[in-house]
């Protein structure tokens, strides 16, 4: 049997390396970022009649096209991000895509390059059949892993011209994903006063205040641990990276820490921010301050009866498929584009288990069937 459309453009995303470099500088540069990626995609929608073009950091650029069949009123935007996690420990070859056994390896292949080669095969499907019927918008988004810039860059590019909601896909299994937690990153420095650790009552040491603040945020991460959602769980505070000091004989002038927040709908910065407020000052030292405190992802939580669940559950629904709603435990820039108020669901080949991992693969049946999906979403009638 001949190889799927959707399986080669997946081959072939796998290939080319768009590694998010995730704030580290040791990242070999010749497979960092999305540029070649995002090009690629962008002469396959060019392909198609679209008009393709890349926005945002040039460097590290979002690739967005439009189509806008006569007569459709619903507008919808696809997104699948672009970049993938680095490589480090990887026990395959991150770029020589192989098939074995149905399953196909490589980095990205499950997240999140399979849900875009499902969408491009399905959207040139519709094309070249004529039986598109809903205004699409197709974005690869870049940075996705680590502060969704793409994710933004669409958002200011689109400006007035908002879609009436988003899809994002994501490993999902397949399943329509209608809510996840956020996820909010800080950064807490503490100021001391650096001097010979033979006089330390001379200085302030810096350490110690940021211990002081470890064990307090704790406490918050106790707290919050009450705090639940009947189907996304506890919020979450996890102190993530602790750095401190020069050497054994100077009392260290500077500390800080960076802590990964998960939130639940209805949290946001200014709570995240007082909480962390409180937490700074109930630890009694001195010296600390919230250096950096962001949304990166908002909570999703798109209600079941919602156009854009509906949309889903009835393409998943033609195809054969499970149209149960799921929740997610990672955030997406579904929860960007919710902070936007544009409402939209996460769905896609692959499963989040193997998603980063040392020995990433997708099911070749599972993108062939979200091909199937996403030709349905952009053939029923809105
Ligand atoms: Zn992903």
């Amino acid at each position: 049997m001949a190889e799927a459309l959707c399986v080669r453009y997946l081959r072939d995303y796998v290939a080319i390396p768009s590694v998010n470099p995730m704030g580290r500088t040791d990242v070999d540069p010749s497979i960092v970022g999305e540029r070649r990626y995002a090009e690629h995609v962008r002469q396959q929608l060019g392909a198609m009649g679209l008009d393709a073009e890349l926005i945002g950091n040039p460097e590290r650029p979002t690739v967005i096209a439009e189509a806008r069949p006569a007569g459709a009123r619903e507008t919808v935007l696809v997104e699948s991000h672009l970049d993938t996690v680095p490589v480090d420990g990887m026990e395959i070859e991150p770029f020589r895509p192989r098939i074995e056994q149905g399953r196909l390896y490589g980095r990205g292949a499950c997240d999140t390059k399979g849900g875009m080669a499902a969408l491009v095969d399905a959207l040139g499907r519709v094309l070249r059949n004529g039986t598109l019927r809903r205004n699409v918008i197709v974005a690869g988004a870049a940075d996705e892993e680590l502060g969704s810039e793409g994710a933004r860059a669409l958002l200011a590019h689109l400006s007035d011209r908002r879609p009436d909601w988003v899809i994002a896909t994501e490993p999902t299994d397949l399943r329509a994903v209608r809510a996840h937690k956020g996820v909010a990153h800080a950064r807490i420095g503490a100021r001391g006063l650096a001097c010979h650790s033979s006089t330390p009552r001379k200085g302030r040491n810096a350490v110690v205040a940021i211990g002081h603040a470890i064990l307090s945020l704790d406490r918050l991460a106790s707290r919050l641990s009450e705090r639940t959602d009947p189907a996304l769980g506890p919020a979450t505070l996890s102190v993530g990276v602790v750095h401190g000091g020069a050497a054994a004989n100077i009392v260290p002038e500077y500390a800080w820490v960076l802590l990964d927040r998960r939130l639940l709908p209805g949290e946001g910065v200014e709570q995240v921010r007082g909480e962390l407020e409180e937490a700074l000052r109930e630890s009694g030292a001195a010296g600390l301050s919230i250096e950096r405190c962001r949304v990166e992802k908002g909570p999703l939580d798109t209600p079941e009866s919602h156009r854009s669940v509906q949309a889903c559950q009835q393409a998943l629904a033609v195809v054969g498929l499970p149209t149960e709603t799921a929740t997610a435990g990672f955030g997406t820039d579904a929860g960007v584009f919710q902070e936007a108020e544009i409402a939209g669901v996460v769905i896609g080949p692959g499963s989040v288990e193997q998603a980063h991992s040392a020995v990433e693969w997708v099911e070749v049946g599972q993108v062939e069937a979200m091909a199937d999906v996403f030709r349905q979403l952009l053939e029923a009638p809105a």
